[in-house]
Order: structure tokens, then C-alpha cells, then sequence
């Protein structure tokens, strides 16, 4: 099949190179005719809200999916009308909205913090009388890596974090006092099969994911296992089709539930080698409508993202069992380049090998 992505980096560069496996093709709407994914397939240069690159993206296509998910809804309805677009605009509509996404959350019995919508300066100072200080301002919608965010600590802290916002529609939600964050990747096929990845353990920096270890250490399996049922169940109300990821809040009452991406998710790349069908294979096989692999992991697995500046190579590809993901970006700070990943059938040998990558990677880091 030729499938259609939205979207040329990284996480369209890694669909690409799992689909051609499988005997499928692929072309890539994206602004940089240069973009990563141009590696694994025809890219038709344009912006994503250019009606003449859309139609020529669009033409021909057997399937369409996207790798983000920001795209103007009257971009992918342009597609959805030549090509079956998946995940549908359910999935994406309530993952636009931090508002909808909490409240679907709720709905299926996932817990969150508590929160309230804003649209004013004193919308804010009245949702923190009610969900309490110190708590979190977020864009309701178009915000990722923790952008678009302020803290607000007291009510002091209002105008400014009104301000940083930039005074539009939020979320005022209470800040969780976590120990650690995790998130399950799942992903439905076409005809209702839903498979959830084992929940993972994330530490970011700075606002970005830094490591993924999975499965999550230090989480009683019986709470891991539920936060895997209740993605299932959101993802089958959502009725989506591909991949999901469900990112969580570990605390000592259990996990809450942050936010969702629906979309392949940078939590997933260490199912590359770490699980029987890695992520990009399964929303590839969904999007197609084929039959989804196995979501069952490996051993041990572990991932480090490359941000800003690229170790040497030489350094990370002598480590034995690290699989190297260059993305082959220009190098910039704060830009995911790459990835490496490791796997093992033994905990202490995981976390020796992701020590020596962490220090490698902490001296290439500028
Ligand atoms: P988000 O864009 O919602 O994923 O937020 C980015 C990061 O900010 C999260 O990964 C957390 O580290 C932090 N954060 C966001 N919301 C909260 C919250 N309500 N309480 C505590 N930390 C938060």
C-alpha cells in the first residue's frame, strides 16, 4: 500500500523504515523537502495548510496518517476525503483539548488531578480558590514539551502566568506531586484488536524527554497492569485506530493520568528492539488494516534521546547491544537528533549498558 504521513521528522522517518519492511510505501507531506523522513520515501514539499501540496499528497494515497498532532483539522479533513485517514478526528479532536482529554479520562475510569477551563485573568485566581495552589496554567490546546505552561504558586503568581500563557483559553489543574512518570503506548487495529506495551518509566530534562525504561521500575504490577487495561478502554471510546500513548503521574495513591498523544510516541522508541513488534510496525499494520503484533516486550529495555548535539558516534556504536537512531538532523540545542536504544534479558545488564550510554552521552551533550 502507499501510505501517506503528515509530518517528515523523526517519528514519520521511523514508520517509514519499520512499513518498507512489510512490503509497504510511503510519501511524506512535509514544509523541508529535507526532512528526515525524505530517507524512506517521496516527500511533496508544502505547508500543511497549502491546498495545491495537500491535494498532491493526498492523490493516489491507499491509506493516510499523521505524526503529530497539531495539523489544521481542515487539512486532514482535505485528506480524509481522498484517502482513509487513521486515528479519525475523535481521537484527535479529544488529544487537541486538554479539557476534553481530562474530562475522557474521568469518564473511563482513568483518575486525574483536579483541574477547571480558564479564559481570563480572573477565571484563574477563581479556579485556584477552588483546585487550590500550587497548580499548573496550560494552554487548553497546541502546547508539547512544556510549552505553554506556567506554574502558579500562589496567587500572587496569576497575572504573570496569565501573561506567560499568552491570555488564552487553559487549564488551571493542580500540580501532582509525583515521584516519577510513566505512560503506556497501545495501539488498535482496524477491526477492534487492542494491545497495550508494557508501562514504561520517563525522566525528562528540561521540558524534553531524556530516558524511557520499560518495563517501569519500583510500579506494583497490579497498578501497571490496570494502567494498561485503561488505555485499552480509551482507546477502543475513542474508537481509534493506530497507535496511542497515555502519559501518567506515579504517585504513592497510584497514577494519575496527564495527558495523551495520538500518535506514535518518543516514550515508545525503545519497542524498536525492545518488544516483539515495535510501535511504528503495529500503527503501520493498523493504519493499513492489517492484523497487529505482539506488544510484548523483549527483556529489559532502555532509551536515551540525543538532544542538541550528537555523542560520537564511534563511542555509542562500540557499546555492545546499543541499536543507534540517527535521525540525521541538523544539529541545534533543545533538538531531538537521535536515540539510542538497548535491550536485555537481565535488569543489572540493562542498567550497566545504559550507564555507560548516559556517561557518553552526557559528555557529547553541549
Ligand atoms: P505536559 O505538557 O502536560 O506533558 O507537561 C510537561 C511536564 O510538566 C510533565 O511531564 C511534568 O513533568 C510537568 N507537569 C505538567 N503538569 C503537571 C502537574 N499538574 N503537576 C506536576 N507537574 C506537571
Amino acid at each position: 500500500m502507499l501510505i501517506g504521513v503528515v509530518g517528515g521528522g523523526q517519528l514519520g522517518q521511523m514508520l517509514g523504515l519499520a512499513g518498507i519492511a512489510i512490503g509497504h510505501r510511503f510519501r511524506f507531506l512535509d514544509p523541508d523537502p529535507a526532512c528526515p523522513a525524505a530517507a524512506v520515501g517521496e516527500v511533496v514539499a508544502g505547508a500543511f495548510d497549502d491546498p495545491d501540496a495537500i491535494a498532491r499528497f493526498a492523490h493516489g494515497l491507499d491509506r493516510a496518517t499523521f505524526e503529530f498532532e497539531n495539523v489544521p483539522a481542515a487539512t486532514l479533513g482535505a485528506i480524509a476525503e481522498r484517502a482513509p485517514l487513521a486515528p479519525g478526528v475523535m481521537s484527535l479532536r479529544t488529544a487537541q483539548d486538554r479539557i476534553l482529554e481530562k474530562e475522557f479520562f474521568r469518564a473511563h475510569g482513568l483518575r486525574v488531578q483536579g483541574f477547571e477551563a480558564v479564559d481570563s485573568e480572573a477565571g484563574v485566581a477563581a479556579a485556584c480558590g477552588r483546585v487550590g495552589v500550587p497548580g499548573v496554567l496550560k494552554t487548553r490546546s497546541m502546547g508539547y514539551d512544556g510549552k505553554g505552561q506556567a506554574v502558579v504558586r500562589s496567587a500572587a503568581d496569576v497575572p504573570a502566568a496569565w501573561a506567560a500563557v499568552g491570555r488564552v483559553p487553559c487549564i488551571y489543574e493542580a500540580f501532582v506531586p509525583f515521584t516519577s512518570e510513566a505512560s503506556v503506548v497501545a495501539v488498535r487495529s482496524s477491526d477492534g484488536d487492542v494491545r497495550a506495551y508494557p508501562l514504561c518509566a520517563n525522566e525528562h530534562r528540561g521540558g524534553i524527554l531524556h530516558r524511557t525504561v520499560a518495563p517501569a521500575p519500583g510500579v506494583d504490577p497490579d497498578i501497571a497492569r490496570e494502567a494498561e487495561r485503561a488505555t485499552c478502554r480509551v482507546l477502543a471510546a475513542l474508537g481509534h485506530v493506530g497507535v496511542m500513548a497515555i502519559e501518567f503521574f506515579v504517585t504513592p495513591e497510584g497514577l494519575v493520568a496527564n495527558e495523551m498523544a495520538p500518535r506514535v510516541h518518543n516514550s515508545g522508541h525503545w519497542t524498536i528492539e525492545g518488544a516483539l513488534t515495535s510501535q511504528f510496525e503495529n500503527h503501520v499494520r493498523a493504519v493499513a488494516g492489517e492484523p497487529l503484533g505482539s506488544t510484548e516486550a523483549r527483556g529489559f529495555a532502555g532509551m536515551i534521546n540525543l538532544v542538541g548535539r550528537m555523542p560520537p558516534r564511534e563511542r555509542l556504536l562500540s557499546v555492545p547491544g546499543a541499536h543507534l537512531h540517527d535521525y540525521g538532523k541538523r544539529a541545534r540545542a533543545g533538538r531531538k537528533l537521535g536515540h539510542v536504544n538497548v535491550c536485555a534479558p537481565d535488569l543489572r545488564v540493562r542498567d550497566a549498558q545504559m550507564a555507560v550510554l548516559e556517561a557518553i552521552v552526557a559528555r557529547g551533550e553541549g
